[in-house]
């Protein structure tokens, strides 16, 4: 890290403090509903440089639309949301995968970088169709490599990154960060395992493994470091000197993960924006306000309320599809 960029943290992170001071009383009140996200960009220290031309759009479950100047950054995004019976209680892991191409093709007009997490059905399905269809280039694990060769994706277009690389974009940064699945009641994930040579084309979910997980963040010169995670639990030592302005966190998905917002909050020293993420029933249409299991609810609601706890300077933003924020 260079030594502008530990000066302009160090300026962010003081005016940060400034501009949530002025505002946390009103963010005291406010329920996580939707009128805290209803199209209001979120409230965030001033900023010169490229703040006005980044804009990050939610597309449900973990997808992010990230426009930074002519580039266009996609982090995990699904779009088909296509029904395995999961939320109704019939999940069935023969479920064949499917691209909802008018879905798909009428948001993804362009992307240039792809970011996949992990290769679950609901972060990767649609990335070997949106590549195609616009020759982005994709990041993830070995095991999205492989996958990728598996649907016919050239090689020259998948990039295999572990955590820790830091790519240069000319205006902004990407750094890729070891994560973890999230843990079942039972301590356990769905479809765990890797593909260290290339497998025949996927045809159900349960063809995409875990593959390992990754988190990601996005510094832009000139405006916002935000981080991206795909699933919920990581492993706190990697997190150390992130210091992300905004931080978009995966709903736990059950309580097998010891003290995890406390653990996240200090890992990523208490960013000034949190974003819940992956909390949505994302096999219904894209259409506000996102549809909600109960007990999403209640865990989305129990996130809040523990993000506003041990970070109470954060400003807590629960997003709504598409719209268009900007810190
Ligand atoms: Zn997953």
């Amino acid at each position: 890290m260079s030594a502008h960029q530990l000066d302009r943290r160090r300026f962010l992170r003081t005016t940060a403090a400034g501009a949530a001071a002025v505002t946390a009383g009103g963010l005291a009140a406010t329920t996580p509903a939707r009128a805290e996200a209803a199209g209001a960009p979120a409230a965030a220290a001033p900023r010169a440089g490229a703040r006005g031309a980044v804009s990050f759009r939610w597309w449900g479950t973990s997808g992010w639309r990230v426009d930074i100047g002519d580039r266009t950054v996609l982090v995990d995004p699904y779009l088909s949301r296509f029904d395995t019976g999961l939320f109704r209680g019939a999940f069935d892991p023969a479920t064949p995968l499917t691209v909802d191409t008018v879905a798909v093709d009428s948001l993804v007009d362009r992307a240039t970088t792809i970011l996949v997490t992990h290769t679950h059905w609901d972060h990767y399905a649609d990335v070997p169709h949106i590549a195609a269809r616009t020759g982005a280039r994709v990041f993830g694990t070995l095991t999205a490599y492989h996958l990728g060769l598996a649907y016919g994706l050239p090689a020259g277009r998948l990039s295999p990154v572990r955590g820790g690389e830091v790519l240069e974009f000319g205006d902004h940064t990407i750094e890729v960060v070891g994560a973890l699945h999230s843990r079942n009641a039972g301590y356990s994930l769905a479809f765990p395992g890797v593909r260290v040579d290339t497998p025949p084309q996927p045809a159900t979910i349960a063809d995409l493994p875990e593959g390992d997980t990754l988190a990601y963040q996005i510094r832009v010169d000139g405006g916002p470091s935000v981080f991206f995670m795909g699933a919920s639990d990581f492993a706190e030592r990697n997190l150390t000197g992130l210091a992300p302005d905004v931080a978009m966190v995966a709903l736990p998905a059950t309580t097998s993960t010891a003290d995890y917002v406390p653990r996240l909050m200090a890992a990523l020293d208490h960013p000034q924006v949190v974003v819940p993420v992956h909390w949505d029933n994302f096999e219904t249409p894209l259409t506000n306000p996102p549809t909600v299991a109960p007990s999403d609810r209640a865990r989305l609601d129990d996130l809040v309320a523990a993000v506003r706890r041990v970070s109470p300077r954060s400003r807590v933003l629960v997003p709504e599809y598409r719209t268009a924020y900007r810190f």
